[in-house]
C-alpha cells in the first residue's frame, strides 16, 4: 500500500510500504477512506523536533474495522469507527478521570497517513457508530479525532461557560476548532486573533463575534480595549510559542484559565509572575477519547461542521505537496484521499 514517511525536515514521500496486521489481540485494523494533515506534523517537518529514524507520518483517522485482534471485544469488522491520536484503554485511573491522553498505557498514533492503519488498545480508544455515515460527513468525523477534540480540550480547560467572553490564540485548524466549540459552549464573546483573510471568514463562520488583527503587545492592548481593561473569561492558546504563550497569558484576566494545546517549542513561565497574575493554566495532549461521542454526535445529527476546515483535498501520493500548503500557510489543512 502508498503510506506516508518522514525521513528528514521537509523531506516527505507516500512510498510503498507493507499493509499492518494484528500484532496484539487488543488490536484493530481500519481501512481509511480519508486522512490528514496535522499542524503537529509541522514541527518535525520544519526541524524543530530532530528525527532519527524514518517517521510512519498520521494519526487523525476515522474509517472501517477490518479485522480485530482475539481479545477486542466493543468493535468489529466492518463497522464505522472514530478513534483518539491518543491510544488508551479507558480504564486505568487516568482514564477514569476523563484525562485518557495520560493514560497509563499510552501510545501515540502512528501511520494514519495511508489506506490501512493498526490501532492498539482498540476497545479503549475508538467509538463505533450506530450505522454507516454519509460520505459528506467523513471530513467532519475525521475532525473529531484530533483537531476538533484538541480545540474543545482547550475551551473545556479554559472553563469557557455560557455567557463568558473567549480569546482565541491561533488561527491555524485548532485554534479555528477552539472557536467552534466555545460557541457550543455558549461563549457570547469570541474574540479570534487572526492576520490572516480566509481564517478570519472561517472564525466568523465558527462563531467569533470579534477579530483582532494585531500580535504581542499591541493585540493585548486591543483586547484589553474591547473588554474595560479587564481581560478574557477564557483563553485558548492554540500556537505553543514563547510569543503566543506571552499573548495568552496578558489577555487572561486574574482568576481565568489558559487552555492551552500548542505543544510548546522554546515556552518558559516564570514562577513568581505566574503567581502574582493569579492565572491558571491546564494543556497538553487532548484526552479526545472523552469527548468523542459527544462530538461524533454533534457532526452525525449536523449541529456542527467542523470538516469546513479542510481547504484543500489531495490524493495521498501528493502528501508532500499537502505538507508544503501548510508549511507555508497556502493550506489551513490538507485532507488527503487513500
Ligand atoms: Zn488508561
Amino acid at each position: 500500500m502508498l503510506a506516508t514517511m518522514m525521513y528528514g525536515a521537509g523531506d516527505v514521500r507516500a512510498e510503498d510500504r507493507p499493509e499492518p496486521g494484528v500484532l496484539k489481540p487488543t488490536d484493530a485494523i481500519i481501512q481509511l477512506s480519508a486522512s490528514c494533515i496535522c499542524g503537529s506534523d509541522l514541527w518535525p517537518y520544519r526541524g524543530s523536533n530532530p528525527i532519527t529514524a524514518p517517521l510512519a507520518m498520521g494519526h487523525e483517522y476515522c474509517g472501517v474495522v477490518v479485522e480485530v485482534g482475539s481479545e477486542v471485544t466493543s468493535v468489529k469488522p466492518g463497522q464505522f469507527v472514530v478513534g483518539s491520536f491518543c491510544i488508551s484503554d479507558n480504564t486505568c485511573p487516568h482514564c477514569q478521570f476523563g484525562f485518557q491522553s495520560s493514560c497509563e498505557q499510552r501510545e501515540f498514533m502512528t501511520g494514519a497517513q495511508a489506506p490501512l492503519a493498526r490501532v492498539p488498545l482498540a476497545d479503549g480508544t475508538l467509538v463505533a457508530t450506530s450505522e454507516m455515515p454519509s460520505d459528506d460527513l467523513l471530513p467532519s468525523l475525521l475532525a473529531a479525532s484530533d483537531v476538533l477534540g484538541t480545540g474543545w480540550y482547550a475551551a473545556d480547560a479554559a472553563r469557557v461557560q455560557p455567557g463568558s467572553t473567549v480569546v482565541v490564540v491561533g488561527d491555524g485548524a485548532v485554534g479555528l476548532m477552539g472557536v467552534l466549540s466555545a460557541k457550543q459552549m455558549g461563549a457570547s464573546r469570541i474574540i479570534a486573533m487572526s492576520r490572516h483573510k480566509a481564517r478570519q471568514d472561517l472564525a466568523l463562520e465558527f462563531g467569533a463575534t470579534d477579530i483582532i488583527v494585531e500580535r504581542g503587545e499591541a493585540g493585548v492592548a486591543e483586547l484589553k480595549k474591547m473588554t474595560r481593561n479587564v481581560g478574557a473569561d477564557a483563553v485558548l492558546e492554540c500556537v505553543g510559542t514563547k510569543e503566543s504563550m506571552q499573548q495568552a497569558l496578558d489577555c487572561a484576566r486574574p482568576g481565568s484559565m489558559i487552555g492551552y494545546v500548542g505543544v510548546p517549542h522554546g515556552v518558559e513561565f516564570d514562577g513568581q509572575q505566574l503567581f502574582f497574575a493569579q492565572k491558571g493554566l491546564l494543556g497538553g495532549p487532548a484526552p479526545v477519547r472523552r469527548f468523542l461521542p459527544q462530538l461524533m454526535d454533534l457532526v452525525l445529527t449536523r449541529k456542527i461542521n467542523p470538516g469546513r476546515v479542510f481547504d484543500l483535498e489531495l490524493p495521498l501520493e501528493d502528501v508532500a505537496h499537502g505538507y508544503r500548503a501548510m508549511d507555508q500557510r497556502e493550506a489551513i489543512k490538507v485532507l488527503l484521499r487513500t
